[in-house]
């Protein structure tokens, strides 16, 4: 093994650059991984673009103590290349997936298993260095075995799902239920995913007319809506009488929060997943009147989300369906572009070997 690694890293929007870093040092706890994918998401690309936001290279994070200029990934897998104390059972050669978030497994919330919202939470790659690199120190708490079989094209796209399970939890979904899912770029894909893997549910999504509702249709969706002056009618149609149990926003486009609070029957829910990119005006009064529940999902649980993303990747067509290809790290710059332009309607990877 060199001492030293490519890595991508962050100092400010537009300035992302491929640099020779020291190979990291895993501490007690931790491993080091050898990467071998490694995705990009929104969170990225919105960075890329108008950052720094959240990362942590102008102030320093208040938990990971990172300060500057700081490696990207929060989507990886990779092959264990080196152990500390207390790897657990992990050993040199393994194939493991990261959640990438890690919590102190002391706090109240932790202790009621929403790790996601520990008080000392720090992820990889957005708070600290992380994996869009050669080599990355993991926690071993954030780490499950990829199964034997499974590509390691899919096994790349396991952390992304894993919030979109997340966000299908959350969801307040019943079996049984009508559900319309604004929103089948690739956050909206995780979503369905995870409510076809959890519930027995009727799932509409509604997007731009397209291949992204194409997509959507042959991964279950039952019925589609194409985002237009006629969507409303359509959804009508094709809800009826019985109306919109639950209604989950997971485009971030504007207006369409206060959409779902119209659209939603009496005493459903409304799931909004990220951020809209414009601070909504809700109207409180619908809301209260029609006792509209709406919740909120962020990131995931690792211990719950992430062996049941690799498990729904063994089993079905999603990695084939949204992997858009596999690039070498000097392709960081050029794809985060892409991406802000929201030029890229599934997921692409990055083989730091290549
Ligand atoms: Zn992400
Ligand atoms: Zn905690």
């Amino acid at each position: 093994m060199s001492t030293s690694m490519k890595a991508a890293v962050y100092y400010a929007s537009g300035d992302v650059r491929i640099e020779e870093r020291e190979l990291p040092t895993p501490i007690a706890g931790e491993v080091l991984l050898k990467v071998l994918r490694s995705g990009m998401c929104g969170t990225d690309a919105s960075e890329y673009k108008s950052g720094p936001k959240m990362f942590p290279t102008q102030t320093k994070h208040p938990i990971s103590g990172h300060h500057g200029p700081m490696i990207l990934g929060h989507e990886f897998i990779g092959e264990v290349a080196a152990t500390t104390d207390g790897s657990g059972g992990f050993k040199v050669g393994d194939i493991v997936a990261s959640g990438a978030g890690i919590s102190c497994g002391q706090c109240k919330r932790c202790k009621e298993m929403r790790t996601n919202l520990c008080e000392k939470y720090v992820t990889l790659g957005l708070n600290r260095d992380g994996g869009m690199a050669e080599y990355v120190a993991v926690p071993t708490s954030t780490l499950v075995p990829v199964p034997a079989g499974l590509s390691l094209d899919a096994a790349g796209i396991a952390q992304p799902l894993a919030v979109g399970l997340h966000a299908a939890r959350r969801s307040g979904v019943r079996d049984g239920d009508k559900v319309l899912l604004i929103g089948a770029g690739a956050i909206g894909t995780f979503v369905l995913a995870g409510l076809k893997k959890l519930f027995n549910a009727e799932v509409t999504v509604m997007d731009f007319g397209g291949s992204r509702l194409e997509r959507a249709s042959r991964l279950g969706a039952h019925h589609v809506v194409e985002v237009g002056d006629n969507a409303e009618s359509d959804i009508k149609k094709i809800f009826g009488e019985a109306g919109i149990d639950v209604v989950i926003e997971a485009s971030g486009a504007p207006g369409q929060l206060p959409f779902a609070i119209n659209l939603v029957k009496r005493g459903g829910n409304i799931l909004q997943v990220g951020l809209p990119s414009v601070k909504p005006e809700l109207d409180v009064y619908k809301i209260v009147l029609s006792e509209i529940n709406i919740q909120t999902t962020l990131a995931h649980v690792c211990d719950q989300d992430l062996a049941p993303a690799l498990e729904i990747l063994g089993t079905t067509t999603l990695a084939e369906e949204l992997i858009e290809g596999v690039y070498p790290l000097s392709e960081i710059s050029a794809q985060l572009e892409l991406l802000g332009a929201g030029k890229i309607q599934g997921k692409v990877l990055f083989d730091p070997s290549l």
